[in-house]
């Protein structure tokens, strides 16, 4: 049940996630583009103030990347607006207004910091099934392993038996321990379990996988509060951390579904997954109006090392590259 890490007493370690593995920016996806910019680039090339007709092939390429409606209506009318406020007038100059305009709006909503805080921090992933929440746990626990941080995992996804076994197995690939029961145990149970072992050991952190479907909306809901309330009585303040993932690949569905999420199991921060595998991805765009809260992370592949904080310039630079 409970598997030792192999190893000793961790360095000091700061208690921030910092940069993206794979440099300072880019969070991984510069080779691969959205799709959007080339699509600007064919609407907006040699033409110069763009007339009604390109705003409105404009607005159908921003929504083709998955931006959402409402979203992009409210971008086309703010870069109308700082565009007849005075800047450029060519093509470039629409394109440029629009990303100044996404990368305002997800600034306002916040970046990628992500702090760890008093220890045991405990960070509960929760989202619909095959969103990647299992991979995204496993990821962020080899990065802040990486950081030198002490962690257990609690394989509360009980309502499947692979779903145990996939947390042990990344536990194993982590080095870290995993607290688990049998299948169909109580979840509440199991992430009591991590918590009482990272007290007693004096971890610094409990990462909490959840089921993402289970008879139904409600029980699954209510299994959510349950686990909470595990954690809250066990460790007031706790869970510091409450992070909703989101396929990005399935767009603005996926979205609406994360809005019930996000309402009813008090999220805190999005990992927004597979921006790798979309040509769109611009459901990012639109996740702080809807949601409310800010994007921590992105993954970018199916590996450890495929998790970076949310850049957002990165990302527009991703978004509108040509
Ligand atoms: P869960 O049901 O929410 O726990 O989802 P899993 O973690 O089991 O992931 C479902 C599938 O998505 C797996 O095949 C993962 O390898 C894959 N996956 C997760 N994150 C990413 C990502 O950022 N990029 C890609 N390409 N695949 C991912
Ligand atoms: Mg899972």
């Amino acid at each position: 049940m409970f598997r030792r890490s192999r190893d000793q007493e961790p360095p000091p370690a700061p208690c921030t996630v910092a940069r993206p593995a794979r440099g300072p920016r880019g969070m991984g996806l510069r080779a691969r583009p959205s799709g959007l910019g080339a699509r600007l680039r064919s609407i907006l090339a040699a033409r110069d103030a763009p007339s009604d007709l390109v705003w409105d092939e404009v607005e159908e390429a921003l929504i083709a990347a998955d931006v959402g409606p409402a979203t992009t209506l409210e971008l086309v009318d703010a870069a109308r607006r700082r565009l007849a406020s005075g800047t450029g007038q060519a093509g470039g100059g629409v394109r440029e207004a629009l990303a100044e305009e996404v990368r305002d709006r997800l600034e306002r909503a916040g970046s990628g910091v992500f702090e760890l805080g008093p220890s045991p921090s405990v960070i509960l992933f929760v989202g619909v099934n095959g969103t990647g929440k299992t991979t995204s746990l496993a990821k962020l626990a080899a990065r802040l392993r990486n950081e030198g941080h002490s962690l257990v995992l609690a394989a509360g996804d009980t309502f499947r038996a692979a779903a145990i076994e996939q947390l042990r197995i990344w536990g194993e690939r982590v080095d870290v321990p995993v607290v688990a029961q049998r299948a169909g145990a109580d979840a509440g149970a199991v992430a009591f379990d991590a918590l009482e072992m990272a007290q007693s050991r004096g971890l610094d952190a409990v990462l909490v996988d959840t089921a993402g479907r289970l008879q139904n909306k409600v029980q699954l809901m209510a299994e959510l509060a349950k686990i909470r309330r595990v954690i809250e009585r066990r460790l007031p303040g706790q869970p510091r951390h409450v992070l909703l993932v989101l396929d990005a690949s399935t767009g603005q569905n996926g979205l609406a579904q994360a809005e019930g999420f996000s309402r009813e199991a008090g999220v805190t921060g999005i990992v927004l997954t597979k921006l790798d595998g979309s040509a769109k991805g611009g459901v990012a765009v639109g996740i702080a109006d809807r949601l409310g809260v800010p994007i921590l992370f992105a993954g970018v592949g199916e590996e450890l090392e495929d998790l970076a904080p949310f850049d957002p310039s990165a990302y527009v630079d991703w978004l509108f590259a040509a």
